[in-house]
Order: C-alpha cells, then sequence, then structure tokens
C-alpha cells in the first residue's frame, strides 16, 4: 500500500499508476481502523479498480476538545488493516495541508437532516463533517464514495451534500457491522471499561425490542418505550431515542406499510458518547 500526503501526490500517482477512467472507490476515515472500516475497504476494493482510502482526524467536526484529544490516533497498526483489507493507496494529509490557515467549517442547513438528533445535539458537527468530506472529494475525485450505516445521519447528510452541489461521485451505503457480543464496532469502544462495555449493550438490546414492538405500535409510542428501558439502565446516560422516515429524515408519525424506518438512539457509558440505528420491519 502506498501513502500520500497532498491532493498534488495523489494526482500524480494516479496518472503514473492507472489506466485514465480507471474507477476510483474512496473509504474516509478517522483511523483507528476495525472490521467496521475493514469492511469498507473490501467493498471498494471489489467494485473498483482503485481503492483509495484516507485517515485523518478531523478537527472541526469535534464540538467537544477533550472528544478530540482523546481520539484514538493508531497509524501504525491502521496502515496495516487498511492494507490486509484492500486498500491500495491511503491518503495521510496533515491538517495545515486540508485546512491551510483557516480552521474553520461552513454553517450548512439541509433541514432536519442536519438540524435533528446528532445536529441538535453535536453543533457544528455536521458543517464540520460537510467542509472536510467536500474537500477530500475535491482532492481525491473518486466515482464512489463508500460510508458505513454506523453514522447513518452522516450518510444521509453526505448524500443530501452530493446531491446539492452535483458532486460527479456515486455514495454507497455499507452495512453497520457489530462485535460477536452485538455492540456496534467504534473506535469509541477502546476507551469504554469492560463495566461500560456491558452496559453499553443495552443500547443494542432496546434497539432489538423496538423493531419487534413495531409491527403493532406507533412510531411515538415505540420513541417512548425505547427512552424508558434506555434511561433505565445502570451507567446509561441517554442522549435521545428517535424513529424517522428514512426519506425525509423527519421523525415518524405513522407507519406506512412499505416505507423504510429506521430507530437511532445516543447515549454515554464512561462519558463515551455513542450511538447506534437500525432499520424498522427488516
Ligand atoms: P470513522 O473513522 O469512525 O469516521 O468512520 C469512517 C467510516 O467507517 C464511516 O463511513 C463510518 O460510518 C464507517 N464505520 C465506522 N464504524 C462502522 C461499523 N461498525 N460498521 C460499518 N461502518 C462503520
Amino acid at each position: 500500500m502506498i501513502l500520500f500526503t497532498t491532493p498534488d501526490e495523489w494526482q500524480r500517482l494516479r496518472a503514473a499508476l492507472y489506466q485514465p477512467g480507471s474507477r476510483v472507490g474512496f473509504v474516509p476515515t478517522m483511523g483507528a481502523l476495525h472490521d467496521g472500516h475493514q469492511t469498507l475497504f473490501e467493498r471498494a476494493q471489489a467494485e473498483n479498480q482503485v481503492c483509495v482510502g484516507s485517515v485523518f482526524v478531523n478537527p472541526t467536526q469535534f464540538n467537544e476538545q477533550a472528544d478530540l484529544a482523546n481520539y484514538p490516533r493508531t497509524l501504525q497498526s491502521d496502515i496495516d488493516v487498511a492494507a490486509v483489507a484492500g486498500c491500495d493507496l491511503m491518503f495521510v494529509p496533515s491538517v495545515q495541508t486540508m485546512y491551510g490557515d483557516d480552521l474553520s467549517a461552513v454553517r450548512v442547513s439541509y433541514g432536519p437532516v442536519t438540524d435533528i438528533l446528532e445536529g441538535a445535539l453535536r453543533p457544528g458537527h455536521f458543517d464540520g463533517v460537510i467542509t472536510i468530506v467536500r474537500k477530500l472529494l475535491s482532492a481525491i475525485r473518486p466515482d464512489v464514495l463508500y460510508l458505513g450505516e454506523k453514522d447513518f445521519q452522516q450518510l444521509a447528510v453526505i448524500r443530501e451534500m452530493v446531491r446539492r452541489e452535483n458532486i460527479r461521485t456515486e455514495v454507497r451505503g455499507c452495512t453497520l457491522i457489530r462485535d460477536v457480543d452485538g455492540l456496534a464496532l467504534s473506535s469509541r469502544n477502546a476507551r469504554l471499561s469492560s463495566q461500560g462495555r456491558r452496559q453499553a449493550l443495552a443500547g443494542v438490546q432496546t434497539l432489538h425490542e423496538m423493531t419487534e414492538k413495531a409491527s403493532y405500535t406507533s412510531p411515538r409510542v415505540l420513541v417512548e418505550y425505547g427512552a424508558a428501558q434506555l434511561s433505565a439502565q445502570p451507567g446509561v446516560d441517554l442522549e435521545y431515542v428517535e424513529v424517522i422516515d428514512e426519506e425525509n429524515f423527519l421523525p415518524a408519525e405513522q407507519f406506512i406499510p412499505g416505507k423504510p424506518y429506521r430507530a437511532l438512539i445516543a447515549f454515554r457509558v464512561d462519558g463515551v458518547r455513542l450511538i447506534d440505528n437500525v432499520r424498522i420491519f427488516e
């Protein structure tokens, strides 16, 4: 696997190594790579001629300085994981390369998709995400962008950005990967104590119960049930439980057969913020 650190270097490598028109699949990450990231690389490799990844801990998307400071940085092992998963080239830019002297994010609102849930609880988060993904897409110019359903709202936000800005990159969402015990894989799980990890399983358990009840109740009752369950769990600090209509990202008022709905949760355990989601009526 080849490492590169600037967009110019990528242009030179692309011209030197690949036929014009070779399909490029791109997997942006913040590193601390795990099996969830690995599936994105594998898919990008399988569906394209070139698989490019990036590792960049984007400062502008962190609304809490402590979260940024504590974010795990494991570049050496990331290189090994990505190479095994089929990543051909890895972009590892500096903050200076991505932002120059202007470490700021453009303020963006696309309606509910940017404004509710993560948008409401993490002010400025999606501004930072949109800013960095725009910069990365303009540096790499991939044919296909691979993003995980783990960050379901982020996926919807980036789809909306690409649509609104007529960016010639196709966005593909990849299934959320879980650990054997059901916990959604996340780079932040490394910061959980063993007790915290057990307590965090209440999240996926609640989501599972919500999907089981969905066929005989309304979205609002389901949300109340999920919130009551999760907030009653020891060690769990609930941020939100919501059920949204995937087509417009609005809180669902009723279930209409055949339409896609998703339950999303965010909570803290051991001070670590965790998110998870499931499709309702799979
Ligand atoms: P991150 O490094 O956490 O910013 O994530 C980089 C990409 O990997 C994002 O598109 C995430 O949604 C995706 N990702 C992270 N964790 C998982 C997971 N458990 N399953 C699937 N995709 C994931």
